[in-house]
Parts: structure tokens; sequence; C-alpha cells
């Protein structure tokens, strides 16, 4: 159930392994080992669905085929502990959604690496060139002088054929971008009654946007205030940051289909 919420939040399955290693959670096999391929596989697999394993329902009359709400008349399938943890219908397939919109977004934009951005690097896979349409990239520019170290994310086609110029979009500094999702925040939580309106009257069928909805709404209403930038928020929330001229210029929302 963890790693279907943490899916939902943002994390990459390499990021969900890592972290079920670091609580020392057991796998199938008893050890406190993860990959992401098995975290890939678990979330995927039906099993996991709740109706695939619980008789909700059972047939009474069988030429009419008749089927009424099973509250103790038959036994339902009993789930012994070896089993895996039954998912809510509803949730395991937004999670089929989320993976589905991760794939589509990482083959628009030919990013290879859509699900690897961690703690250190949040902006890997989401920020996009507003020129070419290019993901951005990190590269650090070294100083001996410590002060003028910097971390700077500049569109992948700056440079193509052996060096020449490409892509002529300015590259963005990492502390831009962090800035940059913090005023976003802000920008929503004060007028989140505005925001909460809008997303709830133009929220459709999408079990995953009706997700992300239900999600944003209980965030900003929390109203939590940052000080700094918040690593788990940013996962929840951004989709991409398109950058133009070197600036940040858009920030979509994940689940958030604008046409
Ligand atoms: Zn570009």
């Amino acid at each position: 159930m963890k790693t279907y919420k943490d899916y939902l939040d943002g994390k990459g399955p390499n990021r969900i392994a890592r972290e079920r290693e670091e609580e020392g959670v057991p796998n199938w096999n008893g050890k406190a080992k993860w990959y992401e391929s098995s975290i890939r596989k678990m979330l995927s697999n039906e099993k996991y669905k709740g109706d695939a394993l619980l008789q909700k329902t059972y047939t009474v009359d069988f030429l009419t085929k008749k089927r009424v709400q099973n509250t103790g008349q038959i036994p339902r399938y009993y789930v012994e502990e070896s089993h895996p943890a039954i998912i809510p219908k509803g949730m395991w397939e937004t999670v089929q959604l989320e993976m589905e919109r991760r794939r589509a977004f990482a083959e628009k934009y030919e990013i290879v690496k859509v699900d690897y951005a961690m703690i250190d690097n949040p902006f890997a896979g989401r920020v996009i060139c507003g020129h070419c349409g290019s993901p951005f990239g990190r590269k650090v520019w070294n100083s001996t002088d410590e002060t003028l170290r910097r971390k700077i994310w500049r569109c992948n086609k700056k440079y193509t054929n052996k060096g020449e110029k490409s892509c002529g979009n300015k590259h963005i500094d990492d502390r831009t971008l962090y800035q940059a999702f913090i005023d976003i925040f802000y920008a929503i939580l004060e007028n989140k009654e505005h925001f909460i309106n809008k997303w709830r009257q133009q929220g459709g069928d999408d079990l995953l946007q009706k997700y992300k909805i239900e999600q944003f709404t209980e965030l900003f209403r929390e109203a939590i205030l940052l000080s700094k930038f918040d690593i788990d928020l940013y996962f929840k929330l951004i989709e991409k940051m398109t950058v133009v001229n070197g600036e940040k210029n858009n920030c979509d929302f994940v689940g958030w289909h604008r046409s």
C-alpha cells in the first residue's frame, strides 16, 4: 500500500526501492533487499488489485445470475500473510494511469531516465526547454573558489554537432529553480480557494486527475508555510517546469491535462 502511495506522490521505483531498504522492510524472500524492477512489478501486478482476491459479491440465483453483497454469508477469501497486501481497486487503477502518464511524458520529451529524480537531484526529467522541447540536463561549473561553484541546468540540445551551438536557450541556475517552486507554491496558497474551486469544476472522470485534485486540495487546505524548498511537495505537484530565455516560464502539475 505504501509503495502505491509513494508512487502517486511522485517518487520513482528506484527511490522507493532505496527507501524500503533503509526502512528494513523484508521482501518476499525475507530479506531487506529491493530492486527497481521488483517495485515496478509490484505496481503493475494485478494480484494486488482488491477485486481479484476478495469475494465481495456472490451469486444467489444461478438462473438469473443475481449477485448480492457478501456480508458474511459465504467465506471471503482468506488472505494469508504471505500474500501481498490488497490495494483498493481505484488506487491500483490510478497507479496504472500514472505509469502511463510518465511513460507518455518520457516519450514526448525523449527523456531516457524519467523516473530517476532523487532527493539531491529533483529537477532531472522535470525541466523542459521552452525553445526546442528537449529536457534540460545538469552541469556543474567547477571553480577552485567554493563560492563560485554552481549547478546549472541547460538544454540538452545546446550543443549537438561536435560542440557546435544548436538550441539558443539560456541556462538556468538551480537556485532559481528551487526558488521558482517556492514562488509557485505561495502563489497558489494565497489564492487557494480560487484554485480548489477551479480544480473541482474542471475535474472529469479521470481517476488520476481526481486523485490529484483530492491530494492538492488537502495539501493547500493544510496551509503549510514553507520556509525552504520542500522536496515531498515538489514531487507531488510538479510534472514539469518550462524554461524560456533562461527563466522559468511555466509550470505544469501532475495529472493536470490542459488543452
Ligand atoms: Zn532547447
